[in-house]
């Protein structure tokens, strides 16, 4: 037997440990829109009171994409650009700041349909360009990022994939009382999602494929963060293009996330009838257990809950999920911050 010391794993070989809440280089987010961009500000708001040299990848939602008026219409991407880049209507959390409505008064006195889509004159002129740019060929992602030139969102924002996918609401018709399919946008924004509805269909998902860079991202990030967004029509979609799964799954980052559910109840937003539709239970354990341990062919490494939830920590874990109750209220970037730092705590 030698008695030469065993020789200690070298610390030259070892990252550097990084100081607590202090993000590591290369993050990746899989957002939807209000939930997600709200968390990105948090994010980049714990970048900036670190100093941290930190690149952000936002992988997200195109499910709630739609056509109207001829115009292609990117909901989830629009939010996350416009909140970024200081250019969202912050009362009502979508579309433009001072916008203007002549263009849909103008298109109802017409009698053209939909009249339930909010489509704000400023707001027309981004879904001009971007509908100009397919037309002459480019693909979503480019055109994406063409937009993003005016508004240098500080993140790179990556559409999930560059194919036409639309998220379907089969629902019982409030007029006809016919079972029938319609957009997403029109059971969310004409209907309130407040009519009766039987299941979720990401139309086109099977031939989508993940957009240029999103693979990647994911492959290579140090830590894979999933805000607070709706887990059905936002992340469940992100998570539905087929090899994005397989990405988190292979991926030697850490995947953690937040619950959009605190207390018995879905934060602003209509989580709670689509959660509903999909049978999982209306909690933050629910909805983690949802996800499922990375460990167990699921999604997650980590999962923050609410303070008022600290009693389903040990659920979650008994799940295989490492978890912590911490304030999960976004009502400012620096509270925000806080939660961000908390989960990229659980990650380590
Ligand atoms: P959408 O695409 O505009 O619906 O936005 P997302 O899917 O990104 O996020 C919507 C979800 O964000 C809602 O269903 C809420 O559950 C969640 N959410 C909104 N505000 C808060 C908040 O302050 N804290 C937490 N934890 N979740 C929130
Ligand atoms: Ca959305």
């Amino acid at each position: 037997m030698s008695d030469s010391p065993v020789t200690p794993p070298s610390d030259a070989a070892r990252p550097p440990l990084l100081p607590p809440g202090h993000p590591p280089a290369r993050l990746t987010v899989l957002s939807g829109g209000v939930g997600g961009a709200r968390f990105i500000q948090g994010l980049l708001r714990l970048i900036e009171r670190t100093g941290s040299d930190t690149t952000v990848t936002v992988i997200a939602n195109t499910g709630d994409d739609i056509w109207v008026h001829g115009l292609k219409v990117c909901p989830d991407l629009d939010t996350v650009m416009y909140t970024l880049g200081d250019g969202i209507d912050t009362e009502r959390g979508w579309g433009r700041r001072e916008e203007t409505w002549n263009a849909k008064e103008e298109l109802a006195a017409y009698g053209v349909e939909p009249t339930w889509f909010g489509l704000g004159d400023r707001d027309i002129a981004t879904h001009l360009v971007r509908t100009q740019m397919l037309e002459a060929g480019y693909p979503l992602s480019a055109v994406t990022a063409a937009l993003c030139k005016r508004w240098e969102p500080g993140v790179e924002l990556l559409p999930m994939t560059d194919d036409r996918v639309e998220t379907h609401v089969v629902i019982d018709d409030p007029e006809t009382g016919e079972r029938r399919a319609v957009h997403f946008q029109e059971y969310w924004v004409r209907h309130h999602a407040e009519v009766a509805a039987h299941a979720v269909v990401p139309i086109g998902m099977d031939a989508a494929k993940p957009g240029p860079g999103v693979l990647e991202a994911i492959r290579d990030a140090d830590v894979v963060l999933v805000p607070p967004s709706n887990p059905v029509v936002s992340v469940g979609t992100i998570l539905a293009v087929p090899g994005i799964r397989e990405a988190l799954a292979a991926t030697a980052a850490p995947v953690v996330g937040v619950s959009g559910i605190i207390g018995a109840d879905h934060v602003h937003g209509m989580a709670r009838q689509l959660l509903g539709v999909i049978g999982v239970e209306v909690s933050a354990a629910g909805v983690a257990e949802h996800y499922g341990a990375r460990s167990s062919a699921g999604l997650l490494d980590g999962w923050l809950v609410d303070t008022v939830d600290g009693g389903s920590v040990s659920r979650i874990e008994a799940a295989g999920i490492r978890s912590r109750a911490v304030p999960l209220w976004m009502t400012d970037h620096d509270a925000t911050a806080d939660m961000v730092a908390a989960a990229l705590e659980l990650a380590r």
